[in-house]
């Protein structure tokens, strides 16, 4: 089933999890990223699912938020924690989905999650900036399904 490798390289995963750390440099907020070919759930209960599972409740601020992609039916989720919630606006995510989908659409698939990575750092920046008492605490390595 975890064949994911097909359409990401090893490389490609890792220039991922760079952008992961680079965006996590500007804010206290967590980005993780989940890839998988399909799955029975509606995307956002699967979405939400792999949150749980992945254990991103536990962050302090609860201001994790998760990048999850279903590649086979063409479909992603951004999942923020209520910490997010709570302080921004309700369409908070609409640019970040944006430029998602602009680069998926030219079939770009490694370049949009990158931008989308780093996009989503971008907007946590201004609710949630980061300083010398943060810590990573998540991993920044790319979950597959
Ligand atoms: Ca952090
Ligand atoms: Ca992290």
């Amino acid at each position: 089933m975890s064949n994911v490798e097909d359409f990401l390289s090893a490389e490609e995963e890792q220039e991922i999890v760079q952008a992961i750390r680079q965006a996590e440099r500007n804010t206290s907020g967590e980005i993780r990223v989940h890839i998988e070919r399909t799955t029975s759930l509606s995307h956002y209960n699967r979405a939400l699912e792999v949150f749980r599972m992945l254990k991103m409740f536990n962050t302090k601020e609860q201001n994790a938020v998760l990048i999850y992609i279903a590649v086979d039916d063409h479909k992603f989720v951004i999942y923020g924690d209520k910490g997010i919630d709570a302080v921004v606006p309700t369409n908070f995510w609409e640019s970040t989905k944006n430029t998602i989908q602009q680069h998926f659409k030219q079939g770009n698939f490694k370049q949009g999650i990158v931008a989308g990575v780093l996009k989503a750092g971008e907007e946590l920046k201004s609710h949630f900036p980061w300083s010398v008492k943060d810590t990573d605490e998540l991993s920044n390595e790319v979950s597959k399904g």
